[in-house]
């Protein structure tokens, strides 16, 4: 027997049209490329939404398509978030630091039909576009500044886009297990991988971020996103904001300190969410100020995930800006909150000290997302908080494939993912990351492929093995070391290393420093012993 309840779609389409009735008023406020702020409301994003779902529409953009972004955090990126999901199309949402071979590969992938993009992004489409086999056309994400045209693109503008299509439109009922966006990840080896949501994960995990017991959005915040929308939709919470009227500030591409205070401050933001390093860099800046944020902001908590948050961000936060530090972990699988680090009813009594060492720990799981953890013969572990091995999760809102692939491809018999970290859960069920199964690098939230940065080494005729480490560094978290066998009878300095690998990977890719040696660590079967050689270089510190 069926129960009589209404059935309605869980559709991202939804949230921006609840947003539009019950906090039409509500504020986005963006700062634009130029250094100007953009307010608008959430009607006004509605509405703008609808020329856009209109306008694609008109050029033929049919359920499913593809549609990129190459976008920092800005309203019309917001709008673009509900107009191509809202209206059936796949919102593909480009990481524009990513290595330009790495972007076609992704784009055409994808399989794009139409980029839109910021206009300080149209050289890097210029040098692109020979190698796009499905971009139809550009759209540059601006009125028509003469400085975003391009000498050899036919580029299209938004605001002449949008202007000549109308905001008359009704929502499509779409199936809620439709794609809604599509997030590329990249691994330690092979191609990056696509994760594709759906509205229904999208609207469940949604839901999750905006729980007390998660991050806790209401109409009466003012949220600071400083996490891209790049990146697995910055973290969601542009859905979140919209779903409780939260005001939203979107930096733009000045996430430096110094505009990120200047923000909070005018703005009075109570919520803000970002990598941990971007959260150095503010601390920085606050510290070589002289500042007074306690004085000067309302920040009442911090959103902090993508890489294990240092105790003394927590302790600063505290301390100087009357912050609670909330830490999370997910990946672009898991959408990507799978756990978030908040109290049970027996750490109200723990003392200040043990109160940090606990935030420090990735967190718990919401409803909606199950852990467990395993040995390498995939045998199941205790949660005892001692024993530590692969983490495997599972859940509404976590990939079973990826794009292209078989739906499940991706998980066990059980129907668990690998994530690749390694981690102990404790008997409360709070998971802490303490190592990771595959050797990226992690610098500043983003990934280095070790594996990429070698092989770009090895290229070099007069080097015979390459290895790549992560190191810890005091802003970037890790930051590359990279350490070279050369061939006997062959010679290559450093700079001329660095030459050479500035042709083949990005510039944050570059190692800070090449270490010589004889010979690598190596298994008996030939493998590279990251661990030894991370071993080595134990005492090697970066400086800022
Ligand atoms: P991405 O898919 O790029 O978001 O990266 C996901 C990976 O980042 C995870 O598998 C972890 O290795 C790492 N990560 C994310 N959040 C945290 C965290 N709070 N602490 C430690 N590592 C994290």
């Amino acid at each position: 027997m069926h129960g009589l309840m209404q059935n309605h779609p869980l559709l991202v389409s939804s949230l921006i049209e609840h947003a539009g009735n019950a906090h039409p008023h509500a504020e986005v406020v963006s700062r634009t490329l130029e250094g100007r702020m953009h307010r608008c409301t959430y009607a006004d994003i509605e509405r703008r939404s609808k020329r856009v779902a209109n306008a694609l529409t008109a050029l033929g953009v049919s359920p499913g398509a593809r549609v990129g972004t190459l976008a920092w955090n800005g309203y019309r990126h917001l709008e673009l978030f509900f107009g191509v999901s809202g209206m059936g199309a796949v919102l593909h949402t480009v990481n524009p630091r990513l290595f330009p071979e790495q972007l076609a590969y992704i784009i055409n992938h994808a399989e794009d039909r139409y980029l839109f993009l910021d206009a300080c992004f149209v050289p890097l489409v210029e040098k692109l576009a020979p190698q796009l086999t499905t971009v139809k056309a550009f759209v540059v994400m601006a009125g028509r500044p003469v400085e975003a045209a391009s000498t050899t693109l036919d580029l299209c503008y938004y605001e002449e886009l949008i202007a000549a299509h109308s905001d008359d439109y009704r929502w499509p009922q779409l199936d809620e297990n439709a794609a809604s966006s599509l997030c590329y990840t990249s691994g330690t080896t092979g191609n990056p991988k696509g994760v594709l949501y759906s509205h229904r994960s999208t609207v469940l995990h949604t839901m999750l971020l905006c729980m007390a017991d998660a991050f806790a959005l209401t109409a009466v915040d003012s949220v600071l996103l400083a996490s891209p929308m790049f990146h697995v939709n910055a973290w969601g919470i542009p859905y979140a904001a919209t779903m409780v009227g939260a005001r939203l500030l979107l930096p733009g591409a000045a996430l430096d300190g110094a505009s990120l205070y200047q923000l909070m401050r005018d703005e009075q933001a109570t919520a803000a969410a970002g990598v941990p390093t971007v959260w150095l860099m503010l601390q920085q800046y606050v510290h070589t100020q002289s500042l007074r944020p306690l004085e000067e902001l309302a920040l009442r908590r911090i959103i902090v995930g993508g890489a294990a948050v240092p105790r003394a961000v927590v302790e600063t936060f505290e301390r100087l800006f009357g912050a609670h530090v909330l830490h999370a972990w997910g990946m672009t699988e898991t959408s990507p909150v799978a756990t978030v680090c908040r109290p049970l009813r027996k750490h109200l009594e723990y003392s200040a000290a043990e109160r940090i060492d606990l935030q420090r720990k990735q967190g718990r799981v919401p409803y909606g997302v199950a852990l467990r953890i395993a040995d390498e013969s995939g045998a199941v572990l205790a949660h005892d908080g001692v024993a530590s091995g692969r983490l495997l999760v599972r859940g509404h809102w976590v990939a079973s494939a990826y794009y292209g692939d078989e739906a499940g491809a991706i998980l066990d018999a059980d129907g668990w993912f690998d994530t690749g970290d390694i981690a102990t859960i404790d008997p409360d069920g709070y998971m802490q990351i303490t190592d990771r199964a595959k050797d990226v690098i992690k610098s500043g939230g983003e990934w280095i492929s070790s594996i990429d940065l070698e092989n770009a080494a090895v290229d070099h005729p007069a080097v015979a093995e390459a290895a790549a480490i992560g190191l810890p560094h005091p802003v970037w978290q890790e930051r590359p070391l990279l350490v070279v066998v050369r061939k006997t009878g062959h010679d290559v300095t450093k700079d001329e290393l660095l030459a050479h690998l500035s042709e083949r990977v990005a510039k944050w890719w570059l190692p800070n420093e090449i270490v010589f040696v004889a010979e690598l660590p190596h298994t008996a079967t030939g493998k590279l012993q990251k661990m030894v050689l991370r071993e080595m270089f134990k005492q090697h510190r970066f400086d800022a």
